[in-house]
């Protein structure tokens, strides 16, 4: 039984995020962080270097849009001087701004949904639905259930109906084809719910960004709630996005992570 040896050997895995920061994930590429200006007379230095037009430059200083970057890498390894990869892996944002430092709709919402799964006493359940992904999320969806993350120790359960779920957890750039599904997957759910966008494609389509196959991301489809940008983004960033949905992090340490 080599495995029995193993295990002991190995000894506990899984992580203790939330409550504690990991640095397992500290080699992920979560997002792309901007360090300075462009080189003077430069200003047309990155022009044609990202593939989803996620650079924008106002007077030399340029600004990245997380839910357009597939981090793909090019301008970090153009302009290291200007660019680099945070490994700061919260990059989930609500996806409204927000009014007077609070969550705004998404409050009511918590709330509610709180009130429904103490009164049943029972766990968040999770609805998982590819609207045409490329399968990189997938992956590191299923990844939470497994022995590292162990979404279930924070009672987040996956269900495959969407008549118990509370949270519909969508990646893909919102095909054509699956625009009908998705809409009556969300119909289908008791409110109150929230819906978290996984991934660049679900948050603005990605490099299918309106396509003949594609639209400009779940968003155009169904209220989004929560976005976690990346392409695709690691279990740690999927998990914040959840938790963050549900009203399971502090709000004072979130409030900061908000998209303006
Ligand atoms: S990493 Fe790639 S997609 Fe992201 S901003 Fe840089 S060039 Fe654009």
């Amino acid at each position: 039984m080599p495995w029995v040896t193993r295990g002991l050997a190995d000894g506990v895995v899984t992580t203790r995020y939330p409550a504690r920061p990991d640095g397992y994930g500290s080699g992920f590429r979560a997002a792309v962080v901007v360090n300075g200006t462009l080189p003077a007379g430069r200003s047309d230095a990155v022009v044609g270097l990202c593939p989803t037009d996620a650079i924008r430059v106002a007077r030399e200083v340029p600004v990245v849009d997380p839910d357009r970057c597939v981090l793909c890498g090019r301008c970090v390894e153009a302009l290291p001087e200007v660019f680099s990869f945070s490994p700061a892996l919260e990059t989930a944002h609500r996806s409204r701004p927000l009014e007077a430092n609070s969550d705004g709709p998404l409050a009511s919402t918590r709330t509610a949904l709180a009130t429904r799964t103490r009164a049943l006493r029972r766990s968040i359940y999770v609805r998982h639905v590819d609207a045409g992904s490329d399968g990189s999320e997938e992956w590191e969806v299923a990844a939470l259930t497994g022995p590292i993350y162990d979404v279930q120790r924070l009672g987040v359960y996956f269900t495959a109906s969407p008549r118990h779920a509370d949270l519909l957890l969508v990646t893909g750039a919102g095909s054509v084809a699956m625009a009908e599904p998705l809409r009556r997957t969300y119909d289908a759910m008791p409110a109150p719910k929230v819906v978290v966008a996984v991934g660049t494609d679900a948050a603005t389509g990605g490099p299918l960004r309106a396509s003949y196959a594609g639209t400009v991301g779940v968003t155009e489809l169904i209220p989004v709630d929560v976005v976690v940008p990346g392409s695709p983004p690691s279990p740690f960033s999927i998990l914040h996005g959840i938790l963050l949905a549900v009203g399971l992090l502090d709000p004072a340490s979130t409030s900061a992570r908000v998209r303006p």
